[in-house]
């Protein structure tokens, strides 16, 4: 029976799977962890907002109706196209017909990996909560700091990039020191915090449209956020950052650095690419065909975030809904190759892009129409309820949301791992 691997759980992979359920093959997916993991609410792990249950689904349970399809908890450390065979990290081997790769991205520092120590990211459950005891640590060493100037060192947090990621983390500290923490401190005022947005483009949120960059500008002022836009980041440390703008060098004394300002892609794109010849691209995208697969490698897909794929002269950005598509789409590519007929081209349908800032402030492009306000964070918050998976964690989310608007309160306020020292 021909036998499909798929490798990473995520937004591809994991529908890649579903879809495969019903195609007389033998499907094996790969992960290195078991459980499937909603990225677009880590912020909310990040602030106390959710726990990280909330957020994920196990894959063995999210594919249990699926019966031709097997999960194994496993890394895949290498990937032979020749023997058409991928590695395990126990030094198994497992061989392949078609290969589906949805190995997604990571965090990227620019080349200086050492400041990954200072200034941590947010693309894991892990990276959540150490930014999550970041955030809390720091009103803790504040209440207890000798003097005011070390007070202030402490209470002031800088964003690093401001994309979706960074302005949501941004107006997530502010709602927490203005509102979550107003009262539970006698040392301190957490409303007193400086939150700072640091970008390197000339607005915040470069991909949007203009008009709701300065939306989201507007919003973040209101909220307490400064941002600076055109910075570079040239250091980071224990200590502070340091960048250059149109002011020239400048350093910034703070506890808490946070990192939202790129991402490149898994290894195994660099290692396919390799020994396929496919072009990659800075990011380190694997450029495909428009049927997903590799240039001469019909049996090899990748999908999601790790996929360069051009459509209309434009590579698609890495978002849920083009991981969704083309995991999607695998499952034509695979009955045709059954059916020995042409694979069928893969066309992403573009339903928009949102971003929020905080509580009744977000902003949406959904193509034809453009707004920002109360309306469209209903819009985020509905969109983002249809696509967690798991029903009670919809239900879960509902409820806690609906709790934190009536109370201000978040209910998952903890400080795990070695709280930080003054
Ligand atoms: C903080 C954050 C916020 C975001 N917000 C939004 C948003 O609001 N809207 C939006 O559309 N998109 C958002 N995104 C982007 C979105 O999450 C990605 O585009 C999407 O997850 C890509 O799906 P994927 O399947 O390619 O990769 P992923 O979802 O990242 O999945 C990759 C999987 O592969 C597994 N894996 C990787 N390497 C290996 C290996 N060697 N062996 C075994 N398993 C492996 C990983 O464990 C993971 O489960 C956000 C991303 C982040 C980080």
């Amino acid at each position: 029976m021909h036998h499909a691997v798929i490798i990473g759980g995520g937004f591809g992979g994991m529908n890649a799977a579903r879809v495969l359920g019903s195609v007389p093959a033998r499907v094996t997916l790969i992960d290195r962890r078991n459980f499937h993991l909603f990225q677009p609410l880590l912020y909310q792990v990040a602030s106390g907002g959710l726990s990280p249950g909330d957020i994920t689904a196990p894959l063995r349970h999210v594919l249990r109706r699926e019966k031709n399809v097997s999960v194994l908890l496993a890394e895949v450390t290498s990937i032979d196209t020749v023997r058409r065979t991928v590695e395990l990290d126990d030094g198994s081997e497992l061989g392949y017909d078609t290969l589906i790769i949805a190995a997604g991205a990571r965090n990227f520092y620019f080349g200086n990996d050492h400041w990954q120590r200072a200034a941590p990211g947010l693309k894991s459950i892990e990276d959540a909560t150490e930014v999550r005891a970041r955030i809390l640590g720091a009103f803790e060493n504040a209440e207890r700091a000798r003097d005011a100037a070390m007070r202030k060192e402490w209470l002031r947090f800088v964003v690093v990039g401001a994309g979706p990621t960074g302005v949501e983390l941004a107006g997530a500290i502010a709602e927490i020191s203005r509102d979550t923490m107003r009262g539970d401190f006698r040392n301190i005022k957490p409303e007193e915090s400086e939150i700072l947005l640091l970008e390197g483009s000339p607005r915040l949120l470069p991909a949007f449209p203009p008009d709701l960059s300065e939306k989201a500008e507007r919003s973040l002022i209101r909220l307490g956020v400064r941002s600076r836009t055109g910075v570079r980041v040239t250091n980071i440390d224990s200590a502070g950052v340091d960048l250059t703008g149109p002011n020239g060098p400048e350093r910034i004394v703070t506890r808490t650095v946070l990192w939202a300002a790129g991402v490149t892609m898994s290894p195994l794109g660099a290692m396919i690419a390799k020994q396929t010849g496919a072009e990659t691209d800075r990011a380190g995208r694997v450029r495909v065909q428009s049927d997903l697969s590799i240039a001469n490698h019909p049996e090899i897909l990748v999908v999601g975030d790790l996929a360069l794929f051009e459509q209309d002269g434009k590579p698609l950005p890495g978002l849920c809904p083009v991981a969704m598509q083309q995991g999607w789409h695998v499952r034509p590519v695979i009955e045709a190759r059954l059916a020995s007929k042409p694979a069928p081209a893969f066309r992403y349908h573009d339903k928009g892009t949102m971003a929020t800032i905080g509580r009744n402030m977000a902003v949406a492009d959904l193509g034809f129409v453009r707004f920002g306000g109360l309306l469209a964070w209903l819009a985020w918050l509905f969109i983002h309820l249809l696509y967690i998976v798991g029903f009670e964690n919809r239900v879960l989310i509902a409820l806690k949301w609906g709790f934190q608007y009536l109370t201000f309160n978040r209910g998952a306020r903890l400080i795990t791992g070695e709280p930080r020292k003054q």
